[in-house]
């Protein structure tokens, strides 16, 4: 039986390559290859700058107002076909319906109804200089690139376009080659609400089409969501032609939980922010500090729940809360760090190996993974692991835990747990970290700007200031009095 193929979407509709070049799609719960798709070659690749160019050309000179409408169609669209939408993320990512249910299409939705209703309310400026003056205009920038992880395929489309789009560029996006269907639904809906074709043309492939993508000289920005070491090969090629640049990268977060914090509620961050999505979130709270006094407390908790409430299995099943790892090689890579956990001495709470569960006995699972007696200098509690591997460490002074959060190169997200209202803010103040919480971990609400300090990314998206990082302002200087000239 031949399977289902996935073509490049261009120009208002799937548009088949001509070297019949094509990869593999697998379902990360199954292990089977569900579809293939076709790669973006030479032709696609052509095909795609000269419709984003005609695209661009019609988007750009559409009012504000009217762009905004047909988002706004888009979004109804998208929360119209939520369940079918939620279950092909499922069958892409592994991760549980219960969550892309209510989370992956709504929080995609919700972006770019935030920025539909921002477009119209973009201004320009004007100064009186003497008897002259100026004004001001903000411009699109022209063709972007959007380039996806796996983690949120669907989501992160709708982050990237509805800025990009919503200020008047046009988007080439790139999804993740582990999940490259759910750009292409959005892609339709777009063009069923009304868009004209080549605003959103979507493009299959690994690196080189990222790649490709990053230096080709019509292309003005590239909004990149990966892991940091791509992120900076991203950048590099960015540099060719001065594109702007937007990165949002890995991290390895801290959620400090102080003596007088809701112990309960503190548990229930440090499991969100480590075994939703299995792991897979980039702003996860990887490091768990606990201050010493309620230490056991929190440990004897955290325990408990996560191995009465957690259901591993087919993530299709409602039931299910901890889905599979995105494929073998990720979940080799997970298995390894675990086993460098243990190597260097940290101690299994719970956890720490491959699971099987019945209903889904070929996927990549791993069981929720605790490490105790773990120190800062341990491999797991330095580097990105993007699995459902937490790491608990006791601390005894708020100056030194501060020292001891903001001890890594990477600088996405952090926590604090304390119903002190002074000491949950003056810490949060002193952490070096884009996107902080307190008494609370991971809601990422369309306002809030989200983006990394330090290697953890570069620019943000969400929030008004991301609309204005998909513009360029220009300048007009109006003479009303005699020009002074030497000449
Ligand atoms: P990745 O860096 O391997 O791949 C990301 C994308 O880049 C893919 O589409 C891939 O095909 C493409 N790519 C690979 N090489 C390229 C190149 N040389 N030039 C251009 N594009 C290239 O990341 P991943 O494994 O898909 O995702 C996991 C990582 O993403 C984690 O580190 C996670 O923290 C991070 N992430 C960050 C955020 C955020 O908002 N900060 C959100 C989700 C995921």
């Amino acid at each position: 039986m031949s399977l289902p193929k996935l073509l490049n979407f261009i120009h208002g509709e799937l548009l088949e390559n001509k070297s019949g070049q094509s990869f593999d799609v697998i379902n990360p719960a199954t292990n089977e290859v569900i579809y293939q798709t076709e790669i973006a070659d030479d032709f696609i690749k052509k095909q795609a700058i000269e419709s984003a160019k005609q695209g661009f050309a019609t988007w750009s000179a559409m009012s504000a107002v009217e762009r905004s409408r047909i988002l706004l169609k888009a979004v109804a669209l998208l929360r119209e076909r939520n369940d079918d939408l939620a279950k092909i993320e499922v069958l892409d990512t592994g991760k549980p319906i219960q969550e892309a249910d209510c989370v992956d299409i709504e929080t995609g939705a919700d972006v770019i109804e935030y920025f539909a209703g921002l477009a119209p309310t973009q201004l320009g400026s004007q100064q009186t200089v003497g008897n002259d003056f100026f004004y001001t205009r903000k411009e699109p920038l022209g063709i972007c690139a959007g380039i996806g992880a796996w983690n949120y395929p669907l989501q992160i489309a709708c982050w990237k376009s509805g800025p990009a789009l919503a200020a008047g560029n046009v988007l080439i996006f790139k999804p993740s080659e582990e999940t490259p269907r759910g750009a292409v639904e959005l892609a339709k809906i777009f063009i069923e609400a009304g868009m004209p074709a080549g605003v959103f043309n979507v493009v299959h492939g690994a690196g080189e089409v990222g790649q490709w993508l990053t230096t080709h000289s019509d292309i003005e920005k590239v909004s990149f969501t990966g892991e940091v070491g791509t992120g900076q090969k991203v950048m590099q090629s960015a540099a060719s032609n001065l594109k702007e640049v937007t990165m949002e990268l890995g991290g390895k977060s801290p959620l400090i939980v102080f003596d007088d914090a809701e112990i309960t509620e503190a548990v229930s961050a440090a499991m969100l922010g480590n075994f939703y999505t299995q792991g897979e979130v980039c702003t996860n709270c990887t490091r768990v500090y606990v201050q010493r006094s309620v230490y056991d407390e929190f440990i004897e908790e955290l325990k408990n729940r996560t191995e009465n409430n957690i259901v591993m299995g087919d993530p299709l099943d409602p039931n299910v809360n901890l889905g599979a790892l995105i494929s073998k090689k990720h979940l080799a890579l997970v298995l390894n760090y675990i086993e460098l956990g243990k190597q260097q001495g940290a101690t299994v709470l719970t956890g720490g190996y491959q699971a099987t569960p019945e209903s889904a006995p070929n996927g990549n699972f791993v069981a929720p993974t605790i490490f105790v007696d773990c120190n800062d200098d341990m491999t797991i509690v330095k580097e990105e692991i993007f699995g459902p591997v937490m790491c608990v460490l006791p601390f005894d002074d708020e100056d030194d835990v501060i020292k001891r959060a903001n001890n890594t190169e990477l600088g996405l997200a952090a926590g604090v747990f304390s119903q002190n209202i002074k000491r949950a803010h003056r810490v949060i103040h002193q952490l070096n970290a884009g996107i902080c919480w307190i008494n609370s971990y991971g809601n990422s609400p369309a306002e809030m700007p989200v983006g990394g300090y330090k290697r953890s990314g570069i620019g943000r998206e969400n929030g008004v200031e991301t609309l204005n990082s998909y513009t360029q302002t220009k300048s007009i200087y109006v003479g009303m009095s005699q020009i002074e000239s030497p000449f």
